[in-house]
C-alpha cells in the first residue's frame, strides 16, 4: 500500500516501524461545539485509511484525541457560564454519536487533554532542561523556535524571514507569523477556574503540547503515522514535531497524511455564508448517515470535496442502484457453495485493491465497483450468473464492504421511500398545502412511519 508522505511529498510503500503493527494518531475534535461535516470529511479519510492498512493485512493502534481544554472550550464555557468539563461532556457525547451515525469504526483509544496534564508537565520540563523552551516573565513557557533547526520541515517553511524571539500567545497562527509557541500558558483573568499547578506556576497547556505528550503517552516516542486535515500541518503539526523530536531526540512520525479542504457549493464554508452544515443539519433534512458517508469518501482525500444537496441525491441513487443489485443477487444465490467469481467480479476485484493500495484512490475502488455491478446486472438479465457464483460475488461485496462500510443496509434504517416522502411533506408545508402534507402523512402512516417535529427537524419513528 503506498500513501503520500507530507513530510518528504513522495508516494512511500507504508511499512510498520514495528512487527506488523501500524501506530496511528489522529487529531480529534475540540469540543466546543458539535462537529461540522467538514470535520467528518477528515474523520471519514480516517477511517478508511484504517480501513485498509486492515485490509491489506497490517493490524492498527489508533488514537484519537479530544481537545477538552484550550482557547475555544475555555471561551465557550465561559459563554455558556458552565464549568469546562460540564461544557465539554455534551459535546463529546455528541461526538460519538456522531461516529456512530457515519459508521466510523472506533480508534483504540479516545484520551482527552483534561486527563492527562501531569503528562504534559513532564514533557514540557524535559523541554526546559534541554534548553528548548523557556519561561517568560508572565510565567508562561514558550518552546524557542531557533533552537530546533529542523523547524519547518513538515510545512517546507523557508524560515530565512523569522524574526528570532517573538512569541505567539494563541493557539492558532499564520505561517508568516512563525514565532516562539506557547507550551503552556500562565493562568489569566479569563481561564476563570481552569488553572493547574505546574513547577514553574499556575497555568494550562497549549493546544500543541496536548498531542505530544498524549500520542508519546500512547504510541511510544516514535511511531509509524499521523494524520490530520492541511490545516492542521501549520502550525499544529509542525509544532508537534518540533516539542517531540526536541525531548526525545528521535524522529517522531515517520508518514503523514493530510486530507484537503471540504468546500460547500463551490465556496467555502462559513456562518456568514450560510452554508456552514453540522452532521446534525444534514440529517434533520431526511439524509441518512450512510449517504453522507458515501458523499464524503467518494472523493480523492487529497482534492477538495464539493458538498452539495445535488451530492446527496446522487448518493441515494447510487446507494439505491447498490441494493438492488444486492437484492438481486440473493434472489440468485441459493447458500450453496462451491461457485466462484466470474471474469467480470475477479477484474472488479483487482481495480478495488488497485485503487485502495494507490493513495486511497477511492473513486477508482467504486468505479471498479460500479462496473462489476452493471456486469452482473447484465450477466443475471442473460441468466448467465450461476447460484454459486451468484453467492461468491455476495462475499466479494462483503469483503468491499469492510472498507466502504455503506453496503450493509444499517438494520433500523429508515428506507429512501420514506425518507422521500418526509422530503415531501415539507416541501408540501413549505408551500401550505396542507392538504397534501396530511396525504404524505398518512401514506406514512401505511408504511409504518411517524413523524416527530424535534427542534433540528422532523424525524420518523417506527410506529
Ligand atoms: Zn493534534
Amino acid at each position: 500500500m503506498k500513501i503520500h508522505n507530507t513530510l518528504t511529498q513522495q508516494l512511500e510503500e507504508l511499512i510498520p516501524l514495528e512487527g506488523n503493527t501500524i501506530r496511528l494518531y489522529t487529531c480529534g475534535p475540540t469540543v466546543y461545539n458539535v462537529a461540522h461535516i467538514g470535520n467528518f470529511r477528515a474523520y471519514i479519510f480516517e477511517d478508511v485509511l484504517r480501513r485498509s492498512i486492515k485490509y491489506f493485512g497490517h493490524d492498527v493502534i489508533q488514537v484519537m484525541n479530544l481537545t477538552d481544554v484550550d482557547d475555544k472550550t475555555i471561551a465557550g464555557a465561559r459563554q455558556a457560564g458552565v464549568p469546562l468539563d460540564a461544557f465539554t461532556r455534551a459535546y463529546k457525547t455528541a461526538f460519538f454519536e456522531d461516529l456512530k451515525t457515519l459508521n466510523i469504526e472506533p480508534a483504540e483509544h479516545y484520551p482527552a487533554a483534561t486527563e492527562h496534564i501531569p503528562e504534559m508537565i513532564a514533557l514540557i520540563q524535559t523541554l526546559m532542561a534541554k534548553g528548548y523552551a523557556y519561561r517568560s516573565e508572565d510565567g508562561s513557557v514558550y518552546f524557542s523556535v531557533s533552537s530546533f533547526p529542523a523547524y519547518g520541515k513538515l510545512a517546507h517553511l523557508d524560515m530565512a524571514g523569522m524574526r528570532p524571539g517573538a512569541r505567539v500567545q494563541h493557539d492558532e497562527y499564520e505561517k508568516e507569523n512563525v514565532a516562539d509557541f506557547a507550551l503552556w500558558k500562565a493562568w489569566d483573568e479569563k481561564d476563570g477556574d481552569v488553572v493547574w499547578d505546574a513547577p514553574w506556576g499556575r497555568g494550562r497547556p497549549g493546544w500543541h503540547i496536548e498531542c505530544s505528550a498524549m500520542a508519546t503517552r500512547y504510541l511510544g516516542e516514535s511511531f509509524d503515522l499521523h494524520t490530520g486535515g492541511v490545516d492542521n500541518i501549520f502550525p499544529h503539526h509542525e509544532d508537534e514535531i518540533a516539542q517531540s523530536e526536541a525531548a526525545s531526540g528521535k524522529p517522531f512520525v515517520r508518514y503523514w497524511m493530510h486530507c484537503a479542504h471540504l468546500i460547500v457549493d463551490g465556496r467555502k464554508m462559513s456562518k456568514s455564508l450560510g452554508n456552514f452544515h453540522t452532521l446534525r443539519d444534514v440529517m434533520s433534512r431526511g439524509y441518512t448517515g450512510r449517504e453522507i458517508r458515501y458523499v464524503l469518501m467518494a472523493g480523492h482525500y487529497r482534492q477538495s470535496l464539493n458538498f452539495s444537496f445535488e451530492s446527496l441525491v446522487g448518493a441515494r441513487s447510487a446507494l439505491q442502484r447498490l441494493d438492488e443489485f444486492q437484492d438481486r443477487l440473493g434472489q440468485v444465490a441459493t447458500g450453496l457453495h462451491g461457485g466462484g467469481l466470474p471474469d467480470w467480479a475477479e477484474l472488479a476485484r483487482e481495480k478495488f485493491d488497485a485503487g485502495l493500495a494507490d493513495d486511497l484512490n477511492i473513486s477508482e475502488s467504486l468505479g471498479a465497483l460500479f462496473d462489476m455491478v452493471h456486469a452482473g446486472n447484465r450477466a443475471i438479465d442473460s441468466k448467465a450468473l450461476s447460484a454459486g457464483d451468484a453467492g461468491a460475488v455476495q462475499a466479494l461485496l462483503t469483503r468491499f464492504d469492510t472498507i466502504l462500510g455503506f453496503l450493509a443496509k444499517p438494520a433500523d434504517t429508515v428506507p429512501v421511500e420514506a425518507l422521500n416522502l418526509l422530503e415531501l411533506r415539507q416541501q408540501a408545508r413549505q408551500t401550505k398545502n396542507w392538504a397534501e402534507a396530511d396525504r404524505v402523512r398518512n401514506e406514512l402512516a401505511i408504511l409504518g412511519w411517524i413523524i416527530q417535529d424535534t427542534p433540528q427537524g422532523p424525524k420518523l419513528k417506527r410506529k
